[in-house]
């Protein structure tokens, strides 16, 4: 084990009232792609670049497109969680975790047992009707064809997803800020940090053990305790619970 390990191991040992905050890199390791990373969505051909096409005046516009990109490459609903998630879970379950906060939209931490999650940006699992706001699950998306429409009333049936040009959701955003106030500790992972105002949030914490977990490195690692160069998964793996 390096020095860094060992470090994050002794920092996770001490602290009682840890929040991790993830970002994309945390589902790529189960198999879920990166819209930013430089092998990730952007590179492939669509008609559109996936930015335009998950963006609310898109959705509004084009939801035929919008769907037919959505279903084939957002949905990937035989995904499992990875080491990261498990051990997530595993901190959560021993009283040491108190929060996750991701970026990621798939519930892979919830499928992991994770409880105390904030999706920023929502999630592909639930879905409701624009028009009556009845839920629908994600199998309503994925088994229907074009756009889906609500049975009961018409109305267009979307993912409690934040698409780009809207705003996140209130309470996730105080429920993420409150915990990552109280934390102890701070850990950062499979991200870049560039998404505002999601990357403002890390400002919050108060701490004196700040660490990030990135495959490369990130403009934010001088400001961290302790910065960790490898996969997320593979770090976190590494770390035993007790
Ligand atoms: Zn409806």
């Amino acid at each position: 084990m390096d020095q860094n390990l060992v470090t994050l191991q002794q920092w996770i040992d001490e602290s009682s009232n840890i929040v991790f905050f993830g970002g994309a890199g945390v589902s790529t390791e189960s198999g879920i792609p990166d819209f930013r990373s430089v092998d990730g969505l952007y590179n492939q051909t669509y008609a559109y670049p996936p930015e335009t096409i998950l963006s609310g005046s898109f959705f509004a516009q084009n939801p035929q497109e919008f769907y037919q990109f959505y279903r084939d490459k957002m949905l990937i609903l035989d995904a499992k969680p990875n080491a990261a998630h498990k051990k997530l879970a595993e901190l959560e379950q021993a009283g040491k975790l108190k929060a996750v906060v991701t970026q990621n939209i798939d519930g892979l931490h919830q499928a992991a047992g994770s409880k105390a999650v904030y999706e920023l940006h929502g999630s592909v699992l639930r879905n409701h009707c624009v028009r009556c706001k009845k839920k629908y699950p994600v199998s309503f998306i994925a088994e229907s064809k074009g756009v889906p429409y609500c049975p009961d009333c018409g109305g267009i049936v979307r993912p409690d997803v934040v698409l780009y040009e809207e705003g996140l959701d209130a309470d996730v955003i105080s429920g993420a800020v409150s915990a990552i106030r109280k934390a102890d500790m701070l850990i950062i992972g499979g991200t870049s940090l560039v998404v505002y105002p999601a990357a403002g949030l890390v400002n919050y914490y108060r701490g004196k053990k700040l660490v990030l977990i990135n495959k490369s490195q990130t403009g934010m690692d001088s400001m961290a305790n302790l910065a960790i160069n490898a996969p997320i998964g593979q770090v976190f793996s590494q770390i035993v619970v007790r």
